[in-house]
């Protein structure tokens, strides 16, 4: 019988996942299925009883059910666990029970060092934003020199800054940024409405790589990113590493990220 899989979210005819579950599976062979499944804003965890009930054996969690999820949950991965506010993007049916966790650090992780061939270890890394992604991000950043969060709500930037441990840490409004960094990550929404983040060019050091966790087009800090001489880099490879950790975590076997994000980059087209 097939194995059922979905990503639930709202809105969700965009998203990309099933086509990126579907390439993984017919390159390890595994036969399931994976739908995308659009949840009523107020129905989240009647539609997760219901997938179970019919025995999906896991889904994908996007916008805006991240932390809805986790609180769902019967068990919670370690990540999960530390991942901010407690947000959950992957969940595993495990006879009825679920079991949460969250891939997107790990993505982004996977990502920036090992297709973009750029070490964390070491580096004074700013990320911009304070919301859900820059939440699930903080656990995977492990090793760096410092941390600084600016965000548009200073106070959303204390709070994430008091969920750091073990890493210096400061927050920041993005007007008071006054010093460059080795890695800059957009964590903020908003490349969605082209808005320009009030940054300073100074925060793009040398041999610098922007990382914005968008996809799919040129947003205003990769174009500032690019004109200030900084390597620049958008998130559809982390959105590719998640899906892969989250498929690894369902069917024990990895499937090979590079062919997906090829074949995704040319889905989307270039910019
Ligand atoms: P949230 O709504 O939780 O947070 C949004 C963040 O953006 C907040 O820090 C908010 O600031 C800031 N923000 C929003 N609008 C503006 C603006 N006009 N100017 C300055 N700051 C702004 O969203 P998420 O954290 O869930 O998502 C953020 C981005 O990350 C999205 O674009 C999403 O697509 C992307 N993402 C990509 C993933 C991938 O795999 N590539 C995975 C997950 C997310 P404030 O606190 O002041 O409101």
């Amino acid at each position: 019988m097939v194995d059922k899989y979905a990503v639930i979210g709202n809105p969700i005819a965009h998203s990309k996942s099933p086509l990126i579950h579907r390439a993984f599976a017919a390159q390890t062979g595994d036969d399931i299925s994976y739908e995308a499944i659009l949840a009523p804003l107020d129905g989240f965890e009647a539609t997760v009883r219901e997938l179970i009930a019919q025995g999906y054996k896991g889904a994908n969690v996007t916008v805006p059910f991240k932390f809805e999820a986790f609180h769902l949950c019967d068990s919670l991965s370690t990540r999960a666990k530390t991942a901010g506010a407690g947000a959950v993007n992957t969940l595993v049916n495990i006879n009825g029970s679920i079991h949460g966790d969250n891939t997107d650090g790990v993505g982004l992780r996977n990502d920036i060092e090992q297709n973009l061939d750029f070490e964390i270890a070491n580096k004074h890394i700013l990320i911009l934003g304070a919301g859900g992604a820059a939440h699930g991000i903080l656990n995977s950043l492990i090793g760096a020199s410092s941390i600084t969060i600016a965000n548009r709500t200073y106070e959303r930037a204390l709070e994430l800054v008091m969920a750091l441990r073990n890493c210096e840490a400061k927050a920041s409004t993005f007007e008071a940024l006054e010093r460059p960094y080795d890695l800059i990550i957009n964590a903020t929404s908003a490349g969605l409405s082209d808005t320009v983040l009030p940054i300073p060019n100074i925060i793009f050091g040398e041999n610098c790589l922007a990382y914005d966790m968008m996809y799919g087009r040129e947003t205003p800090f990769m174009k500032q990113a690019r004109e200030a001489g900084a390597q620049v880099a958008d998130g559809l490879g982390m959105l590719v590493e998640q899906a892969a950790e989250a498929f690894q975590i369902w069917r024990g076997v990895r499937p090979n990220t590079l062919p997906v994000i090829a074949m995704l980059s040319t889905l989307i087209g270039k910019y």
